[in-house]
């Protein structure tokens, strides 16, 4: 095996860097190699110039006994390579039960290769249950900043509170991060992203208060620097070394309004366009505190997962994007005709959607959280009943996929389903039914969709059809167009979620604070003023 593995990494560097289908080919095998090689054998010593560990920490996906512990080496991180060498590195990784890093309980070493740009991503295991813990990394005579992270309580325990904030959107031209300063203040167990975590436009597209560097990003090293580019936002870099995080994307990681393997533009050659996908997909992984399971295979990558936190709350971490069948009616908005309605439309694809009801079936939490990226809500955009227009990007252009397993969580029981939800850049809350035109049918489930975190530049409280809209569609609750994000706290018997927005984006300074709390008791499915 390691003679299979080193001479096929060595034909990767050897190899013409354009030849990038040759790369995907082997990719899948490489990079699980060089991976499990990577535990088995040590690197070679860092010989570095500088600070390798510019792009910070981050930890995530945590269970009851083991976290992800995650950094990338670049010490020049907007260069192709990051400025390191195409070696194997070895790379150091402490955890202790301190913030001083004095108990250290466990440490390992493991190689950072090439392949996967200098990314680590370490498997802590063997911790204990429900307890914050600390970590750093070394690379040489260089140290990372130091990390918190933690574990999830015990599968059987029903603990009395978890806290978490759901953020989204967070274009970096369009705004500073500073709405993370107060995250981190609002001290959260687990962040979740639910996508657009980078924008893939030119440099300048929507140029505010900072740019993208180069073209529309295409290549891995393009996708490597645009990650390294955001990631440069210290408010964001410092939110990652909080807590762990629960990332998922949406269609910026890779393409707007992607769809499966199709792209919204008509001329794009599809081999191509796959061939784009993996460079996205295997970027996002690098970038990621994912565990290596979730490592991209070709042009795909399994995003779909599950966190719980003990009995209180199970995570259905989806994917909204890879699987999906294309938009209907041209992805225009349109009313919920046949071709929205069409049964063979998928949100999910078949295998994700079998794992979704298995785990809804099996659940034993008292809430079943469904964190994902696009609004559930069937809500009529134009609020003119005589003009309906529905966003055939979400849900309602996959409406009978919709309706049917909004009709599973009613007859099944599923015990207070939530659904969290990013993308369109505005807050909402939603009280969901079978058919949310129909106000004679009960509520089954509720929707929190949170705002971007920048996206859109500074918002307002009330946009330009507010009103309309939001006394048109029974299943409105709450609508706002201010930048933000969710924090949430949930107990045994209620859901809060307080909608934070920020006075400004475009300057430093700006400042973060409740819009509207929102409360929802267990049993109940209906929103209510906190
Ligand atoms: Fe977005
Ligand atoms: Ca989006």
């Amino acid at each position: 095996m390691m003679s299979l593995h080193e001479s096929m990494l060595r034909k990767t560097l050897q190899s013409d860097p354009q030849s990038r289908r040759w790369f995907l080919n082997v990719m899948g095998r490489v990079s699980a190699l060089s991976v499990a090689a990577g535990e088995l054998r040590a690197g070679g010593p860092a010989r570095l110039s500088a600070d390798p560990f510019t792009l910070g920490v981050a930890s995530g996906d945590p269970d009851e006994k083991s976290v992800v512990l995650w950094t990338r080496l670049a010490p020049e991180p907007l260069q192709p390579g990051g400025g390191m060498p195409p070696e194997f590195v070895d790379v150091r990784c402490e955890i202790a039960t301190d913030d001083a890093m004095k108990n250290v309980v466990q440490s390992r070493t493991i190689a950072a290769t090439p392949q996967l740009g200098h990314s680590v991503h370490v498997e802590m295991e063997g911790l204990e249950p429900d307890r914050w813990y600390w970590y750093r990394f070394r690379c040489g005579d260089a140290e990372s900043p130091v990390g918190r992270t933690r574990t999830m309580p015990r599968a059987e325990a029903l603990p009395p509170h978890v806290r978490f904030a759901v953020t989204s959107c967070q274009n970096y031209e369009q705004g500073l991060f500073t709405a993370y300063e107060q995250m981190a203040k609002d001290d959260p167990d687990l962040v979740f992203h639910l996508g657009d975590y980078i924008y893939e436009y030119e440099a300048g597209r929507n140029g505010k208060v900072r740019t993208h560097l180069g073209k529309e990003i295409v290549g891995l090293d393009d996708y490597r620097i645009r990650y390294a580019q955001y990631r440069s936002d210290p408010a964001l870099r410092h939110m990652h070394a909080q807590c762990p995080w629960m990332v998922t994307w949406d269609d910026h990681e890779f393409d707007n309004n992607c769809a499966g393997a199709v792209s919204e533009e008509l001329d794009v050659d599809p081999v191509e366009y796959l061939v784009r996908r993996a460079n996205a997909y295997q970027a996002y992984y690098e970038m990621m505190p994912l565990r290596p399971s979730q490592m991209p295979r070709n042009c795909d990558m399994e995003l779909y997962r599950k966190v719980s936190f003990g009995r209180l709350a199970d995570f259905l971490m989806l994917d909204t994007r890879q699987y999906r069948s294309d938009q209907p009616n041209n992805d225009r908005k349109s009313p919920l005709n046949d071709a929205a309605l069409d049964t063979r439309q998928t949100m999910l694809g078949a295998e994700q959607k079998g794992w979704l009801y298995q785990n809804l079936i099996r659940s034993t939490s008292c809430w079943n959280v469904l964190a994902q990226q696009v609004m559930m809500g069937m809500v009529n955009r134009s609020g003119d009943p005589e003009v309906l227009q529905y966003s055939m990007d979400q849900w309602p252009g996959y409406a009978y996929e919709r309706m049917r397993l909004v009709e599973f969580l009613r007859d099944r029981h599923v015990s207070n389903p939530v659904v969290l939800t990013g993308d369109i850049h505005t807050n909402w809350a939603n009280e969901l039914r079978v058919d949310d035109r129909r106000e004679d049918e009960p509520t089954v489930a509720t929707e929190f969709v949170a705002t971007s975190l920048t996206s859109g530049g500074n918002g307002v409280d009330r946009p330009g059809n507010w009103e309309a809209v939001v006394s048109t569609n029974p299943c409105v609750k709450f609508h706002n167009a201010e930048r933000g994000y969710i924090r949430c706290e949930v107990t045994p018997q209620a859901w809060r979620s307080d909608y934070m927005v920020i006075s400004d984006v475009l300057q430093p300074g700006g400042e973060t604070t409740v819009r509207r709390s929102l409360v929802v008791e267990s049993g109940k499915a209906r929103i209510q003023e906190a």
